[in-house]
């Protein structure tokens, strides 16, 4: 993954929060039943909360990038949420251009959020004929609060809809994508999982959220929603080397075969399949949220391959 050292970066499309320390370990559950767990409750609406084994606060996040088990090898527990008390640097000025990206996760993060959603502003009009609105990423370590509740980083990063807000705890890539799901991570596998939140403010801005009625099973509507979100984010990498900044500098100069590895990989490795026989030692399909790991890498390239809204039609699919 090689950014254009000219490209210009808008800082103001990313937020960072400096570290908040809570009181107790119940805050996540509680807070985001309040988004998301009740009818009505969210734009859209129809979106349960679901019960999920192993006690991160019985509700699992609609809008996240994977089913959120608690993992016995630790790093999912409540007070392990807790232990990144150092206060972040909030400042992101340091993210100017390319140049920046290449050099600090951070200003990937902003690189890549500039150019996803440069993507989506000319793509969403062009196909779907909805104006596409701005949404900021906001930047946590530990826990944060949201338009959805308060969240830890257990929940893995999620969208809101309450606030159009993408929500991402750093060292999210690292801990559990790597650490614990086995993921071989990368730049590129942190840009697919920003690309698929933003596949989720899509669903959003297109209303496709209030389409879910069925809320698991592994051909599920939350399902359908998922693995659309990956199709969307494989929408933008089929673009990603061409889409420009205000100045007509492209962002991304070059994405080789083993970026999109890390991409697919990183999908595969979310998949419900995976993490259940990880951290129970067996899948059952029926409580299934997000998508095997093979549908979400055969959804991600769908989107690779094709490049339309059309092609990611996962409701009307009628094989996943
Ligand atoms: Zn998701």
């Amino acid at each position: 993954m090689k950014f254009n050292p000219r490209a210009r970066l808008s800082t103001s499309q990313v937020r960072r929060h400096a570290s908040a320390r809570r009181g107790g370990t119940s805050g996540l559950g509680g807070g985001l039943g309040g988004g998301f767990g009740r009818p009505g409750g969210m734009r859209g609406g129809g979106m349960g909360g679901l019960a999920v084994p192993g006690g991160i606060g019985g509700l699992l996040v609609v809008g996240a990038i994977f089913l959120a088990l608690q993992f016995a090898g630790g790093g999912g527990g409540g007070a392990g949420a807790f232990d990144h008390s150092q206060v972040a640097d909030t400042d992101l000025s340091r993210c100017q251009t390319g140049a920046d990206a290449a050099e600090f996760q951070d200003c990937r993060i902003v690189a890549t959020v500039n150019s996803v959603q440069a993507y989506w502003e000319e793509a969403l009009p062009e196909q779907a004929d909805v104006d596409y609105s701005l949404s900021t990423t906001n930047l946590f370590t530990g826990s944060v609060d949201t338009g959805c509740g308060s969240a830890t980083s257990q929940v893995g990063p999620f969208y809101c809809p309450s606030d159009d807000s993408v929500y991402l705890d750093t060292t999210f890539f690292d801990e559990m994508l790597e650490d614990e799901l086995g993921a071989q991570g990368g730049d590129f596998a942190e840009s697919y999982v920003i690309a698929h939140e933003y596949g989720h403010h899509i669903q959003d801005l297109l209303g496709t959220m209030g389409r879910v009625r069925s809320e698991q099973g592994a051909i599920s509507d939350a399902v359908r929603l998922e693995l659309q979100a990956d199709c969307f984010a494989g929408m933008w990498d089929k673009f990603a080397t061409t889409i420009e900044d205000e100045n007509g500098e492209v962002y991304i100069l070059e994405l080789t075969e083993a970026d999109i590895s890390e991409a697919i990989d990183a999908a595969e490795s979310v998949g419900d399949d995976r993490i259940q026989e990880q951290a129970q030692g067996r899948s059952d399909p029926e409580t299934w949220t997000h998508g095997s790991a093979a549908d979400r890498k055969q959804w991600f390239l769908t989107g690779m391959d094709v490049g339309t809204l059309a092609s990611c039609d996962t409701f009307s699919a009628s094989e996943l």
